[in-house]
């Protein structure tokens, strides 16, 4: 048996997989994880979807794919965005200890692994865009990790607000990496800062959005309204949860210029990223995945079409598509194990 997880700090994903393009996951089961503290919690939900799959030390390989840093060889997740439960996150080596044969991958590099081999050709670029920014390479059945979304974005001065766009990550100095300006969060941002700039109102179709998400959630401290965010004790409750999803839903219904302003920031990062993925790893499909390809016409078509049109005297663009195999992290990781254990299905 062939099983893959896929870890984030929100929820996780175990499935039973097939090496099949057509339809790769035989069964799985979606949990939540952002509310998890502790190494134990993680561990057990991980055994019980074990259990429901039928899946013992002799019968199943397990291949786990988690953003973040990874110790490959330890199977332990040194960091990772979101979670509460503290590093480092070792569900992976306490399986390896109950006897079952387990690998631990960079969930970007397992998608590379499951969109190549799925694709038949053994090469694969992805990029991620959802609430980071990130690229997975495989060229001739070679996974390669990167961490592109912390390379300086050249075209910082498009952001035009008060608020400089920081990133967390530790590298370059003045920190005005290409993901602050790409990725999910950074539209969030964006939108925050135009709020604190005083530039949209608490009444915004964004806030809209938002401010119903996070009831029918039934978010802590809640119920919230829009006069919230004239008070300053809770106004970041609800900041804090902007991200690409509130800010496109009310693009989507009313777009103005604020959140116009956003998408074109975000159009010319995202082809940014893509003409830069060429220029490193030469003229192959890019594959596209993440949550904020949910707006593929009004994002990505015109990012494309841009690069297309700005990299053409360097390199000319591969194809871009997105996706078209559910949870590529869940299934590449999958597949990264049979290879590793060389194991059929
Ligand atoms: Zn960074």
């Amino acid at each position: 048996m062939l099983i893959g997880m896929d870890f984030g700090g929100t929820k996780k994903v175990d499935g039973v997989i097939v090496a099949s393009a057509t339809q790769p996951i035989l069964k799985s089961r979606r949990y939540k994880t952002k509310n998890m503290t502790s190494n134990a919690e993680l561990l057990e939900a991980t055994c019980q979807s074990l259990r429901e799959f039928g899946a013992a030390p002799d019968n199943c390989v397990i291949g786990i794919s988690a953003a973040g840093a990874i110790d490959r060889d330890k199977l332990c997740i040194l960091h990772s965005p979101n979670t509460k439960i503290p590093p480092p996150i070792d569900f992976a080596a306490q399986l390896q200890r109950k006897g079952y044969r387990v690998t631990l991958g960079n969930d970007l590099a397992m998608a590379a692994c499951g969109i190549g081999k799925l694709d038949g050709h053994g090469n694969a670029v992805v990029i991620t865009f959802s609430s980071g920014m990130n690229t997975g390479v495989m060229v001739n059945g070679h996974i390669l990790e990167t961490e592109t979304g912390h390379t300086e974005y050249p075209y910082a001065t498009d952001w035009r607000w008060k608020t400089p766009p920081v990133c967390n990550c530790p590298g370059h100095p003045t920190k005005k990496c290409v993901e602050s300006f790409a990725s999910g969060n950074a539209a969030g941002r964006m939108f925050r800062a135009a709020f604190l700039d005083g530039q949209v109102k608490p009444d915004h179709v964004v806030f809209q959005f938002l401010i119903k998400k996070m009831n029918d959630e039934q978010m802590d401290g809640g119920p919230f309204t829009a006069d919230d965010l004239l008070n300053p004790n809770r106004r970041d409750m609800i900041l804090d949860q902007l991200a690409s999803e509130s800010v496109y839903n009310g693009y989507v219904q009313k777009p103005d210029e604020v959140t116009e302003r956003i998408r074109s920031i975000q159009e010319r990062a995202i082809a940014h990223a893509l003409k830069d993925a060429v220029l490193h790893y030469g003229r192959q499909k890019i594959t596209l995945i993440g949550g904020m390809t949910h707006w593929w016409d009004l994002l990505f078509v015109p990012a494309i079409e841009r690069a297309h049109r700005e990299g053409s005297n360097i390199l000319p663009m591969p194809p871009v598509v997105k996706c078209p195999y559910p949870d590529p992290c869940l299934v590449g990781a999958a597949l990264y194990a049979q290879d590793k254990f060389n194991v059929s299905r």
